[in-house]
């Protein structure tokens, strides 16, 4: 299937931004619209149409609209709730890059998203002033060649898809030409949200060099995949490219053994293995969406009772400092 490159730039830019119109859309409640501009001040509300289109009208409960719908209890700010509560800023070794664990490393190219997620632990992240492709990416890169014990450099942001094509094939051939890199790994929520954006372009500069390239998609709930999504992960699979799904466990969107269930299993169907499921980073302004650890624990063994190994998700915590995500076990 040919997919039109510049599709996917159309559906960005045409993204719901106005609360007033998402709840129109949706037929919810009109008090629901100045909660929402309260807290959309502090982050904006931000989300594609074919995201819209997967949720229910009428539902202000709905999961899909959870994670987006800004709320005024983000505005309350709570102790232990931080603006950087993984420790991002002290990590970065020059703008934008992050080493905080063994031989890999996390590039920051972009503060922007197709879909701003309330729950977002980067919400607060200065990025104007992180900035790593500032200079044509020289410090970073730089930085890489004089590290050789890294062998895997993540693009991450924000979302490093909403980038074109045209700049990261430059980047991914920047990276390919640094001897001791191994493996090139996309941190992208895109394939979910914005499934036009896996184009022959995306596909032709992930697979175009000699870096092994790994994907990790962001679903939370199995109601994301659509037809549209699906047909997204499968391109990225008829490439060759090895995916993987990391989730974030959140209150109220898929805080249930079946849901958690149902989305590793249409996850598999489409080819993509459940890789973690994250506790929450205590980020203010999304306390309400804090699911207690005992529950995390209760709900990953029902998963194991219930489903093949592999399709059960690592339960993980991220805490700043440490050397990699922390597992989260049974005591
Ligand atoms: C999560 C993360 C990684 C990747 O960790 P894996 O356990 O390899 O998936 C790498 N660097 C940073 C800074 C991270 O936050
Ligand atoms: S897509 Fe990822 S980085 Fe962007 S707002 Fe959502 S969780 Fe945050």
């Amino acid at each position: 299937m040919i997919t039109r490159s510049e599709d996917w730039k159309n559906a960005l830019a045409d993204a719901v931004r106005d609360p007033a119109e998402l709840i129109e859309l949706l037929d919810l409640p009109r008090e629901l619209v100045e909660a929402a501009r309260r807290a959309a001040i502090a982050f904006p509300l931000r989300v594609p149409r074919g995201f819209i289109a997967r949720m229910e009208p009428g539902n202000p409960a709905d999961p899909l609209l959870r994670q987006i719908l800004p709320l005024d209890a983000e505005n309350t700010p709570l102790a232990g709730y931080t603006t950087d509560p993984v420790g991002d800023r002290s990590a970065a070794v020059v703008p934008g890059l992050l080493h905080k664990y063994h031989g890999r490393v996390l590039l920051a190219i972009t503060g922007a998203c197709a879909v701003n997620c309330r729950y977002c632990f980067r919400r607060h992240f200065p990025y104007s002033a992180e900035n790593p492709a500032r200079g044509d990416w020289q410090e970073a890169l730089s930085y890489l060649r004089k590290h050789e014990e890294v062998n895997e450099v993540i693009l991450s942001g924000g979302d490093p898809l909403v980038y074109d094509d045209e700049h990261l094939a430059g980047l991914a051939q920047r990276l390919a030409d640094i001897p001791h890199l191994k493996t090139l790994r996309i941190h992208s929520r895109l394939p979910i949200v914005l499934p036009e954006r896996v184009n022959d372009a995306l596909l032709a500069w992930l697979t175009g060099n000699r870096l092994q390239p790994v994907v990790v998609v962001h679903a939370n709930h199995p109601a994301e995949l659509n037809y549209e999504a699906n047909a997204a992960l499968e391109r990225l699979k008829s490439a060759g490219i090895p995916l993987l799904n990391q989730t974030v466990l959140l209150k109220g969107v898929n805080d249930h053994p079946d849901s958690l269930a149902e989305l590793s299993g249409e996850l598999f169907a489409a080819g993509v293995m459940p890789y973690y499921l994250h506790l929450l980073d205590r980020v203010q302004g999304a306390a309400h969406f804090e699911v207690p650890e005992a529950h995390a624990i209760e709900l990953i063994a029902i998963l194991r009772a219930r489903l093949s190994g592999y399709l059960v998700p690592r339960l993980v915590r991220e805490i700043a400092g440490a050397p990699g995500k922390i597992p989260i076990t049974e005591v």
